[in-house]
């Protein structure tokens, strides 16, 4: 019951979970804890064959990176929610309008599970992408159902393996397949929708949900942009660049992609981001330290989009040196490419790999309004020791999050929101405001025993004073 491949067995499941849900009535907190250990105990069970299963899929991605990153930033985020979420459930009293204050009405908000939530993965974090959320969706006292990514075909089998090993489909099942799945799965009336994955099938999940009206957190990409003011120290913001566009090969949704550096000081950057990659990874072809590009179809995309770029007059950069070589080697150095044309698809489309753009500024407010005719990233990066710079920089732009002097840390808050605005999507999970997203946020009035509105003429058939007692309330 737990990998379905047909949409009748995933309606099946969501029917039979929706039922258990409304038989249930009140998730205790007892109940909710039980759920968060178990997804916990299942990462710490099946981490090493997951981790194996990664570095298969990628066709090379280091164990420990997998640990850290997928295994462990979802357990963070499971034993946060567990730690944390008792005091979140509690009702939270409110204050009547007068007069019935005075005339001992209550009123308080209920925080209530949804029901039942679905969660679509991606490849390039195929775990956090779908514990991190499932870690406030059980919090919340909600059951779910989740969809790995087929990119990675042996962690999602693994996956629903797993779960069905250590889950009753009732609380939290799994189903496999592909965009024909996925499209499917976005189709059914789920209580709420999960989706972390790319902008374009981000607006396709959307409309799906909207015929159910299901509401949806969509956690999307975007070209994340690093400003590197001209007070930051140029070889301290090059080395934490460097370590953070290796992580992943450059696949991961925070990772930097475009870099505005002061035109004077472009060179010495560049120079800077080189030496520090080169420290980082001294070798791309079989370096175990390094991710590979997912498949043949992302590594075509992103040579693609570099080759045009220098085929247009860009300037390409390549660190570490050397020849890359041997059927099936996807792992790749990292390409600068540096102020390519604005048209190129390098500067249109996310990179999502071992690539990155510099670009040279002479004036920072161009910088602002060159990122504000971009679409709303998911990060944005600022480097600088100028306080005032790094005040405008944040009043001045909108992004899902920021890090200052650092890259895609505060992804990695459990104690903060994390989500997307505009094109990098909507709402959010980690911490309370994750389980608020997926609570519903009911509100209860419960009546006093005594209806004044008779008595005070507000009832209709309205006497003479009525008109005139409003009136004599609408005041500034
Ligand atoms: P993708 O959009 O191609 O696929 C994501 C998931 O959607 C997969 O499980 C896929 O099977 C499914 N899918 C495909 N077509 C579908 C459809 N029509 N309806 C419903 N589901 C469908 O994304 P990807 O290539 O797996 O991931 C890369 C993208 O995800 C990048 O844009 C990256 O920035 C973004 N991302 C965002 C976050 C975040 O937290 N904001 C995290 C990781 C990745």
């Amino acid at each position: 019951m737990s990998t379905p491949n047909s949409t009748p067995a995933l309606a099946n499941i969501l029917s039979a979970q929706q039922a258990a849900f409304a038989a249930a009535g009140a998730v205790d907190a007892d109940t909710r804890r039980r759920r968060l250990q178990t997804a916990i105990d299942l990462l710490v069970k099946y981490h090493k064959p997951l981790a194996a299963a990664m570095d298969a899929d990628f066709g090379g991605r280091h164990p420990g990176f997998s640990l850290m990153n997928d295994v462990l930033g979802s357990l963070a985020s499971l034993k946060h929610a567990r730690d944390h979420f008792e005091p979140w459930m509690a009702p939270d009293k409110r204050t009547p309008f007068a007069p019935y204050d005075q005339l001992g009405a209550e009123a308080w908000v209920m925080v209530q599970p949804k029901g039942s939530v679905g969660i679509i993965g991606t490849w390039n974090a195929p775990l956090f992408t779908l514990f991190a959320p499932l870690a406030y969706v059980l919090a919340a006292g909600n059951r779910a159902i989740l969809k790995p990514s087929e990119v990675v075909p042996r962690t999602a089998a693994l996956v629903a393996e797993a779960v069905s090993d250590l889950f009753d489909p009732l609380e939290v099942g799994v189903v496999t397949g592909g965009p024909d799945v996925g499209a499917a799965f976005a189709a059914q009336p789920f209580d709420h929708l999960v989706f972390t994955g790319s902008t374009a099938v981000g607006k396709a999940v959307m409309r799906a949900a909207a015929d159910n009206l299901v509401p949806v957190t969509l956690e999307l990409g975007g070209k994340s942009p690093t400003i590197i003011g001209r007070s930051a120290d140029l070889a301290t913001a090059a080395f934490r660049i460097a370590a953070g566009k290796g992580a992943n090969g450059g696949q991961l949704c925070v990772n930097p992609d475009v870099i505005y550096v002061a035109r004077e000081q472009l060179e010495s950057f560049v120079a800077s981001l080189k030496t520090a990659f080169a420290g980082l990874f001294p070798t791309a072809a079989g370096n175990p330290d390094l991710t590979a590009v997912v498949n043949e179809r992302h590594l075509t995309r992103i040579d693609g989009y570099v080759a045009q770029a220098a085929a247009a007059g860009a300037r390409v950069e390549t660190c570490p040196d050397g020849v890359i070589s041997g059927d099936g080697e996807r792992r790749r150095p990292l390409r600068i490419v540096i102020d390519p044309p604005t048209d190129s698809a390098i500067m249109r489309e996310e990179i999502f790999g071992p690539a990155v753009v510099v670009l040279g500024y002479d004036d920072i407010d161009a910088v602002i309004a060159d990122i504000n005719g971009r679409s709303r990233p998911l990060a944005l990066y600022y480097f600088g020791e100028d306080a005032a710079e790094q005040q405008k920089v944040l009043a001045h732009t909108l992004s899902g999050g920021v890090s200052i002097n650092e890259v895609m840390f505060h992804a990695a808050m459990h104690d903060a929101p994390f989500g997307g605005v505009g094109a990098s999507g909507m709402g959010r999970y980690h911490g309370r405001e994750g389980f608020l997203e997926f609570s519903h946020l009911r509100t209860v009035f419960k009546a006093p025993a005594y209806d004044p509105r008779r008595e005070w003429g507000m009832l209709p058939p309205y006497g003479e004073h009525f008109l005139a007692a409003m009136e004599a309330q609408v005041t500034p």
